[in-house]
């Protein structure tokens, strides 16, 4: 999708700091950081949000959810806790309508969160 933003940054249209990649998912560090560790999985495919990407009958959500562990431990944070979050609609915070875990860590993490 063209105009999506995170599509245009698969076809490397616009940078980001990409810290892994596989064939299907990348990972890069969101510009507004919540966490010392904040970095964004998503698929390389265009799926609006989880719950479309739960209906890709593929696998691409199970490696989604293993792109975001590897970048946990590859970021140091899977020993000490870290928190994988889909929001998912706008009610839920949802602003880019391309899904991607957040992967969060490197702090306390507080629950439930706001
Ligand atoms: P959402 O609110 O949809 O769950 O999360 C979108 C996230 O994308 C936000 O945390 C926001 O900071 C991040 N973001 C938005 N635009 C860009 C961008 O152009 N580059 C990067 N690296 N992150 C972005
Ligand atoms: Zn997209």
């Amino acid at each position: 999708m063209s105009d999506c933003l995170f599509c245009q940054i698969v076809a490397k249209e616009i940078p980001a700091e990409i810290v892994y990649e596989t064939g299907r998912t990348l990972a890069f560090r969101d510009r507004n950081p919540q966490a010392p560790t904040h970095v964004l999985v998503i698929p390389k495919q265009h799926h609006r949000d989880a719950a479309e990407l739960a209906g890709a009958d593929d696998g691409l959500a199970d490696d989604v959810l293993k792109t975001a562990h590897a970048v946990a431990v590859q970021e140091g944070v899977a020993e000490g806790g870290y928190r994988v979050v889909f929001n998912t609609g706008p009610g839920a915070g949802q602003t880019v309508f391309h899904v991607h875990a957040h992967v969060l860590g490197g702090r306390g993490l507080t629950w439930p969160p706001g």
